[in-house]
């Protein structure tokens, strides 16, 4: 479960463009996981590769981790088509 003071965090969000709570962050990936961005966008704010490891698997932190960053096309087509589906 996430704690209420961490998810109501909020910061400007580069790919939207405005100011959105840090929960969203950890649901607009795949579904499953956080978006790709997380660990940029929330360093400077408090230790969220500390909050990741303690609020996902390892072998999910570790994907996160790994992942190569989308260019920003890709990024924009998949905010499109989330944004769809819901
Ligand atoms: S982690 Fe993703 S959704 Fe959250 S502010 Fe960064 S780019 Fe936006």
């Amino acid at each position: 479960m996430m704690e209420p003071e961490i998810t109501q965090k909020e910061t400007r969000c580069p790919r939207l463009g405005s100011i959105i709570p840090f929960s969203y962050c950890m649901k607009c990936g795949d579904g499953r996981f956080p978006c790709g961005k997380v660990i940029d966008c929330w360093w400077e704010i408090f230790d969220i590769k500390g909050y990741l490891e303690q609020h996902l698997s390892a072998e999910d932190f570790q994907e996160l981790v790994n992942r190569k960053p989308k260019d920003k096309v890709s990024s924009i087509l998949e905010l499109i088509e989330q944004a769809k589906k819901k």
